[in-house]
């Protein structure tokens, strides 16, 4: 494991290689019965899940609070968790079992972070959480329009929305309408290779200049049938 992050210049301490030990075994553990990864060997799933969620770990300001859409089996919020114990980090997951998991994991490793198990459309809505946080996050969730629209109204204006993607180059130019339309702006794109030719990666920093109209989220499916 030490040698695959140290390709992201990732030096991990004891505390940080025995968490991400035990939370592959508790990944391995309830992968059949929650659906949570199709990656069944080790190697495989600490360079395309551990280390790919790591590699935005630099983006996030110290103390800053972030929302992440579509937790699943964790990704990237656990691995960033393991890595900057000052993030407080909220997960929003629409799949009531994934968010069962999810709490085991929390109270396994120690992890500081709330687990809302309802969808991005209605939560976004919520005065509660709406431009609430310093930084939204998702990764495999939805296209980068759709992902947009359930993510930056989260988003403090000053904030940013921090997508993961593979290589995002068509699906970048069809959320220009998308991010102006939801008050956003694309800061910057951190490209970079996952060892063993696991894959080109990108990170897009969107940052959030002004407050996204009412109307967004639209809900009732609308951000998926009809992207902006
Ligand atoms: N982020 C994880 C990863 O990178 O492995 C999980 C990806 S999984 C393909 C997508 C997850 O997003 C699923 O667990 C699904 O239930 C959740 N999801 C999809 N749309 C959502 C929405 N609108 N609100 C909340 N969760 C959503």
């Amino acid at each position: 494991m030490v040698d695959i992050f140290s390709s992201l210049n990732i030096n991990l301490t004891k505390e940080q290689i025995r968490k991400f030990e035990e939370f592959a075994e508790i990944l391995k553990e309830n992968n059949k019965l929650f659906n949570l990864t199709s990656i069944k060997e080790g190697r495989e799933t600490q360079i395309k899940h551990f280390l790919d969620s790591s590699a935005g770990v630099d983006f996030f300001k110290h103390n800053s609070t972030i929302v992440e859409i579509g937790s699943g089996g964790g990704f990237p919020s656990v691995p960033l968790m393991i890595l900057r114990n000052d993030l407080k980090f909220t997960l929003v997951e629409a799949t009531e079992k994934k968010c069962i998991y999810l709490e085991k994991v929390r109270a396994a490793l120690d992890l500081n972070c709330n687990i809302l198990n309802e969808r991005a459309e209605v939560l976004g809505k919520n005065p509660l959480y709406r431009q609430k946080f310093d930084y939204a996050t998702a990764r495999a969730v939805a296209r980068l329009n759709v992902l947009c629209e359930y993510c930056l109204p989260f988003v403090k204006i000053g904030g940013s929305f921090i997508a993961y993607k593979g290589e995002a180059n068509e699906e970048i130019k069809e959320a220009e309408n998308s991010v102006k339309v939801l008050g956003g702006k694309i800061d910057s794109i951190k490209r970079y290779s996952l060892p063993e030719e696991e894959g080109d990666h990108c990170l897009i920093k969107i940052d959030k200049k002004i407050s996204t109209p009412d109307i967004y989220p639209r809900g009732n499916g609308k951000e998926r049938k009809r992207p902006l």
